[in-house]
């Protein structure tokens, strides 16, 4: 039986999460399974409790340090295109943040690393995935633009911060055939693209439209 705060209540209830996963469904995700993790996992432990009522809104939140903890639809699409894209053993997320999306990641494949810069949005996630017993993360707080080597290759990378292009470096820490899903470009014009890499290289697709914050260089 899970504890109270995790089951929640009001604006945090199951019914409130269920009309989160309907929306879900209508915008487009089929893969049962990110909605199943979606709907049992509380994204309102992973917001401040003045946010908690919001939390199952489909948008985005502050979290602090000017970041935001990604709109549930976009943390959806982004694993449902990782996991058709080959379901990866192993995945490297760079931006932790909250730790939701590592928290998704961590429910669907054997093991996930996860690099934040900002040290306190990593303490604290770090905190969250214990309370909810997902062991099978590592975190790491430290430049996430160049991957963590010391665990590549990677069989998936999901960027939930946008760089101007796709990084030759992560998608070097990628295994052959591994998947890379990231957003790219300007704050005013970015795009959600998937990249596998190849023997040559790499090919990519371009999915959606998407709004993220920028990925930063150096660590905080
Ligand atoms: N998946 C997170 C998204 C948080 S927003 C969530 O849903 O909560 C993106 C995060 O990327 C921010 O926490 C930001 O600090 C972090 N970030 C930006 N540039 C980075 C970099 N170079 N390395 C690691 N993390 C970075």
């Amino acid at each position: 039986m899970p504890d109270k705060r995790q089951q929640g209540i009001g604006m945090t209830s199951q019914r409130t999460r269920e009309r989160l996963i309907q929306r879900l469904e209508e915008a487009g995700i089929e893969n049962q399974d990110v909605l199943d993790v979606m709907r049992r996992l509380p994204r309102h432990l992973f917001v401040d409790e003045a946010l908690a009522s919001r939390a199952y809104e489909d948008s985005a939140l502050p979290i602090g340090h000017g970041q935001t903890i990604s709109q549930p639809y976009t943390v959806a699409r982004m694993t449902e295109a990782l996991l058709d894209g080959g379901g990866p053993d192993t995945v490297l997320e760079v931006g932790t943040g909250s730790g939701f999306q590592t928290a998704v990641l961590a429910s669907l494949v054997r093991r996930v690393y996860s690099v934040e810069r900002v040290a306190s949005l990593s303490e604290r996630a770090g905190r969250r995935l214990k309370k909810l017993q997902l062991r099978n993360v590592r975190l790491r707080h430290g430049d996430g633009a160049l991957g963590w080597p010391e665990y590549a290759p990677f069989g998936g990378i999901i960027v939930t911060a946008a760089p101007a292009g796709i990084p030759r470096v992560l998608v070097n820490q990628l295994t052959m055939g591994g998947c890379m899903v990231l957003p790219i470009g300007r704050p005013d014009q970015q795009v959600l693209v998937r990249v596998f890499r190849t023997e040559t290289g790499y090919t990519h697709e371009i999915l959606e439209p998407v709004t993220f914050v920028p990925l930063l260089g150096g660590v905080v």
